[in-house]
């Protein structure tokens, strides 16, 4: 993601969680402090499961790398097993690989996303397939997914976007039916249910997670794989570690057996750190705590905003829950403001923002390789244009989100 949250992490007030007390800024009460588009929430907790890793004399992928990986697969349930790397990058990439995904093949990819979730085909030689998105979710179009199926279609990498939980029934359905691997990313949706069912528990090949620092959950830098398939979490292991037979936890735990391993594969090194899923343990014990403060802002977002010349994001049909990793909005053609000036009003009163995204299908790289027109995609096109992700995350106080919707009522009303 392009936003850089601030240096300065905070934890708010109204998240339950030990804080991490931030001296006050002097001279400052005059001016109401910025709103970022969003900060991380890291307490104590986080800080001293650092300190102990760090003492401990185990930096590298060892026990906490294993403890995270077991608490996330449990988290999950339905028998799943996670597989720690060091970003959803690297995690799509060693999915993508262990789905035999290679040069001659194509993958469908949502335009509306961020380069990575088709970047990863391309490392494997694989020609990407980008789709327009529906209209109100902002999920991957089907129908036109299925207009562009060609025989050498061998993927479907559906995105949760803004964490909004795809309907995987019809996703798992439409790839059935026409011989596709499945490749969640679900770098967005941390927690995400659909029809009752957790984005990470569904029958697709893999779905990965991001724990970049300002993801639903955070290890600074970090990712999980999901996976019911034994042979895809066995392929991705080996493959994150240089393609070797054993870990470096296992090689070097193991007195006298430090030397002996077999290189299977040239394998990559997306290995996750033990500092960083230390973090990850933690994070992931308050994940239902800061999805629903993230949620409560949401809904006042969704309350306050009604009536104005612009579309909030869809809320979950019944059964479902929205991660609510971010409140994109679209502002309509006809209002006062354009999405600039909005940004640029918004900025001027101390309120950040961001846009999710300039569709891939407008970036150079993507544009010219496949000589895409706007015109392909109208659904993301036309959302591009009006685009602006507001403020969003754990701890955002009820008066935060009324400035940022006065702010929004003042410059389009
Ligand atoms: C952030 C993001 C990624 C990449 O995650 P990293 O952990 O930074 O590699 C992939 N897909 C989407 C949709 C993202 O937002």
């Amino acid at each position: 993601m392009q936003h850089i949250p601030s240096r300065r992490t905070f934890v708010s007030p109204n998240v339950h969680h030990r804080r991490v007390s931030t001296p006050a800024l002097p001279g400052t009460h005059a001016t109401p402090a910025k709103i970022p588009c969003f900060r991380p929430s890291i307490g104590e907790d986080e800080i001293e499961a650092v300190v102990d890793v760090l003492r401990s004399g185990w930096l590298t992928t060892g026990p906490r790398a294993r403890e995270f990986e077991e608490k996330f697969a449990a988290y999950m349930g339905e028998g799943v097993q996670a597989v720690a790397v060091n970003s959803a990058t690297a995690g799509l990439h060693l999915a993508a690989e262990a789905c035999g995904i290679g040069p001659g093949d194509e993958v469908l990819v949502p335009t509306l996303t961020f380069t990575a979730s088709a970047s990863v085909i391309r490392y494997l030689g694989a020609e990407v397939v980008l789709v327009d998105v529906d209209e109100n979710t902002h999920c991957i179009d089907l129908e036109q997914a299925e207009r562009l199926l060609t025989p050498r279609c061998k993927a479907i990498i559906p995105v949760h976007f803004a964490g909004f939980p795809c309907d995987m029934t019809q996703v798992l359905a439409f790839a059935r039916l026409h011989g596709l691997k499945v490749i969640e990313d679900a770098a967005h949706a941390m927690p995400a249910r659909r029809d009752g069912r957790l984005v990470g528990s569904w029958e697709s090949d893999a779905c990965v997670f991001s724990f970049y620092a300002c993801k639903p959950i955070t290890t600074g830098e970090g990712g999980m794989i999901v996976t019911r398939n034994g042979d895809i979490a066995e392929r991705a292991r080996v493959m994150r570690t240089h393609g070797l037979n054993r870990d470096a936890f296992d090689r070097f735990s193991k007195i006298g057996g430090s030397w002996a391993y077999d290189v299977v594969a040239p394998g990559f090194k997306y290995n996750l750190t033990d500092v960083a899923a230390a973090i990850g343990v933690v994070q992931l014990s308050r994940a239902n705590v800061l999805q629903a403060s993230r949620q409560a802002a949401a809904e006042r977002y969704l309350k306050r905003l009604t009536g104005l010349p612009l579309d909030c994001p869809a809320r979950p049909p019944a059964g479902s829950l929205h991660a609510w990793h971010m409140f994109p909005i679209r502002i309509h053609q006809n209002a006062r403001a354009n999405r600039d000036d909005l940004i640029a009003g918004l900025t001027a009163k101390g309120i950040g923002t961001s846009v999710h995204y300039r569709p891939l299908h407008e970036m150079t790289y993507w544009r010219e390789r496949y000589r895409c027109e706007r015109s392909d995609f109208p659904v993301a096109s036309r959302y591009f244009e009006g685009a602006v992700t507001l403020p969003l995350f754990p701890g955002m106080t009820n008066a935060e989100v009324n400035r940022v919707v006065d702010a929004i009522c003042s410059i389009l009303g």
